[in-house]
């Protein structure tokens, strides 16, 4: 076991808990060396916005369009992101869509309850603010770096390895903030053989990690496809009118049109971003369908099967189109430069990693996410809230000062 002022944290997820937990420690005082490690272009995760390098205009929330705080009190994080100007109150109410076309004015979900926030000119903000908070001291961010696998002798470091099997980094201690090196999915996505952490938990001998894997691999996920559309003229007057900004849809109206949710996300220049999340039950009879330039397609090396991803848009559309034809006028699908981005774990099904699980001392180990067990469980008020818990716990491990 290295000496405990010299000791280096390695996370794995640059999402709102990764960001978050480095952000914490940080608050709490370890200045020693963090590494990030994202597969994604930048921070966010299933809160990221897309945004395009030829169009700047363009500023898509493909994920979480908002966030939601229920519990008290706050995340600790919440107010310097506020102070700072990362999250801003969400603008308007929210809609209900029942299936019966009765759109409810004001009636929120699951998602809709508590404190609405949102970040101004992007939902990644929020990870960015929370790496700001962190100051960049010490913390090495690696983007377009996916972890393939992970390697560790009982007294040795954790290792991270490329899909290539080159090790990337070593740290003593290791911060798992998703669940895809953890739980079979994997295997079933990428066709692995074994599951990355359960295969170095064999030779740890660590009872409380073998119970974690063995909860984890409990744990289902609803899925979404989700559908952008820029829309332009007026089909972009038309809904950036509505007197709302979100419609949820009730369970028959999910039942009746495949949809969990419209967020509608007008453009500083006139144009209008509409994301249309499927229903879990859509997204499930359309897993195999992932979007041209989905993640999972990138690192699969997919080809692109144009004519099914097209048929799902097509559906999807339409959808969109029947539903809201009270409100406004229909969709030409060429004029919206439609895209389709899939979530293959979107929201995990409670009830989730229990928080005590969370800290394996032993292991030099932790786990945060949406997906540990408490208030927030499956939003990103839980993310925080995990991240914090377990920043809490590693600090006892992590001395102050390097
Ligand atoms: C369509 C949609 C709508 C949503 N709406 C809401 C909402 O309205 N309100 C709300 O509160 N929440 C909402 N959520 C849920 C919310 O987005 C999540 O709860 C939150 O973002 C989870 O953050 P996280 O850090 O736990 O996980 P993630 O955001 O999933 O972060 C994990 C990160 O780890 C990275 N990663 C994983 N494995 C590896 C690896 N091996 N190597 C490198 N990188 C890796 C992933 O790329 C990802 O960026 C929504 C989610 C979706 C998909």
């Amino acid at each position: 076991m290295p000496h405990p002022a010299s000791a280096t944290v390695a996370v794995i997820g640059a999402g709102v808990a990764g960001c978050a937990v480095v952000a914490q420690l940080r608050r709490l005082g370890f200045s020693g060396s963090i590494s990030l490690w994202e597969t994604g272009r930048g921070p966010g995760g299933r809160a990221s916005t897309r945004r395009s390098r030829g169009d700047s205009q363009l500023v898509i929330d493909h994920g979480a369009p908002l966030l939601n705080i229920t519990g008290t009190p706050p995340p600790q994080l919440l107010q310097p992101l506020l102070e700072g100007g990362w999250l801003e109150p969400w603008p308007g109410p929210v809609a209900m869509l029942e299936g019966e076309s009765r759109l409810n004015i004001g009636r929120p979900d699951a998602l809709g309850m508590g404190l609405l926030l949102h970040g101004p000119g992007g939902m990644d903000l929020l990870c960015r603010g929370l790496l700001q908070l962190a100051g960049g001291e010490g913390l090495a961010q690696h983007y377009g770096s996916f972890i393939r696998s992970l390697g560790r002798q009982p007294q040795g470091p954790w290792q991270l390895i490329d899909p290539e099997g080159s090790l990337l980094a070593e740290a003593d201690w290791l911060v798992l903030s998703g669940t895809l090196l953890a739980h079979p999915r994997s295997q079933v996505i990428f066709g692995w053989d074994a599951v990355p952490l359960a295969r170095v938990a064999a030779g740890l001998g660590d009872l409380q990690l073998d119970h974690v894997l063995l909860t984890l691999a409990g744990i289902r996920f609803e899925a979404r496809s989700n559908l952008l559309l820029v829309l332009t003229g007026q089909a972009a007057t038309a809904w950036r009118a509505l007197p709302f900004r979100l419609v949820n849809f009730d369970a028959a109206a999910q039942q009746r049109w495949g949809l969990h949710r419209l967020s509608i996300q007008p453009l500083d220049d006139g144009r209008c971003a509409v994301v249309a999340h499927s229903s879990d039950a859509f997204a499930a009879d359309h897993l195999d369908v992932y979007g041209a330039r989905s993640a999972v397609a990138r690192l699969l090396q997919l080809p692109a099967d144009a004519g099914r991803e097209q048929s799902v848009i097509q559906s999807l559309a339409d959808a969109v189109g029947q539903c809201m034809a009270p409100w406004v006028p229909p969709l030409d699908l060429d004029e919206a430069a439609p895209q389709l981005m899939r979530w293959g774990a979107a929201f995990p099904i409670a009830p989730g990693l229990p928080s005590e699980l969370m800290l394996c001392s032993r292991s030099r180990l932790g786990f945060c996410g949406d997906y540990i067990a408490g208030v927030g469980f499956g939003r990103i008020e839980g993310a925080l809230r995990s991240a914090e818990a377990l920043a809490q716990g590693l600090v006892a491990h992590l001395p102050p000062s390097a």
